[in-house]
């Protein structure tokens, strides 16, 4: 049985002042809940949330990593830094590093690998473009940026969580239906299966895309939908806890 996880995406959001109502919001409403919770926060914040959620129920961790393990990487974040600020998640993949910081499926898979390496669970995100479902290539390009994963983390796969994102649904108010998001998310899973059948049955597999309190009992329904990974509406900590009890 996979324990949904729902991960709050702040993205480059947040200030001291704000996140500290936002995090003392989450520890109270997280306590007795069923679903895993985790927010990925923006580095410089990691200190202040180790401490507001530290012997809470909440994980918390990053939004990428350096694929390098130390040394001349100026800006770089290492995945020991992140382990040092009791990290447990960092995002790596995502789209908006895809298109912004022109990372590529490779280099994402490399990221994956070192965070594993280094005892951190990497959330892989993976997802079609517009033009890209429109033109009927979904299947495609998700298997094209799984396979590269897969490759890198070998033996190791039952340590990744997966996170489907449609590059439209993302901060844009669409979402996919869940029967949309489950053909995808049951496809992920039989690639998974085809490197490990057993292992492949206990990987989280997530869906991200403007999932809100509205959409979010009927996309988690689904079989192969195993939490959410949730950027606009984790900014509220009414709203991402009312995902985490649609969980
Ligand atoms: C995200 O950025 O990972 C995301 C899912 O954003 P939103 O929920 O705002 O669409």
């Amino acid at each position: 049985m996979r324990r949904k996880l729902i991960a709050g995406n702040w993205k480059m959001n947040g200030s001291l002042a704000g996140n500290a109502t936002l995090l003392d919001g989450i520890r109270v409403g997280a306590a007795g809940l069923k679903a895993e919770l985790a927010v990925c926060v923006p580095a410089p914040y990691l200190a202040q949330v180790q401490a507001a959620l530290s012997g809470s129920s909440v994980a918390w961790g990053a939004q990428d990593l350096s694929v390098h393990e130390s040394g001349a990487y100026t800006g770089e974040v290492s995945a020991a830094m992140f382990k040092d600020f009791g990290s447990r998640y960092v995002i790596v993949g995502h789209s908006e590093r895809r298109s912004y910081h022109g990372e590529n499926d490779e280099l994402i898979a490399q990221k994956a690998a070192r965070e594993l390496a280094s005892g951190l669970v990497p959330i892989v995100c993976l997802g079609e473009t517009l033009a890209e479902r429109e033109a009927g290539s979904t299947d495609k390009v998700v298997i094209r940026q799984l396979k590269p994963v897969l490759d890198a983390v070998g033996t190791q796969m039952a340590g990744i969580v997966v996170a489907y994102e449609p590059v439209w649904a993302i901060g844009t108010g669409k979402t996919a239906t869940p029967e949309m998001a489950q053909q995808v998310h049951e496809l992920i899973r039989g690639c998974l299966a085809q490197g490990d059948a057993s292992a492949a049955t206990g990987v989280r597999i997530l869906y991200g895309g403007s999932m809100k309190p509205d959409n979010a009992k009927e996309l988690l329904a689904m079989a192969d939908i195993d939490g959410g990974l949730i950027g606009g509406a984790s900014l509220k900590s009414a709203d991402f806890l009312a995902i985490a009890q649609a969980a």
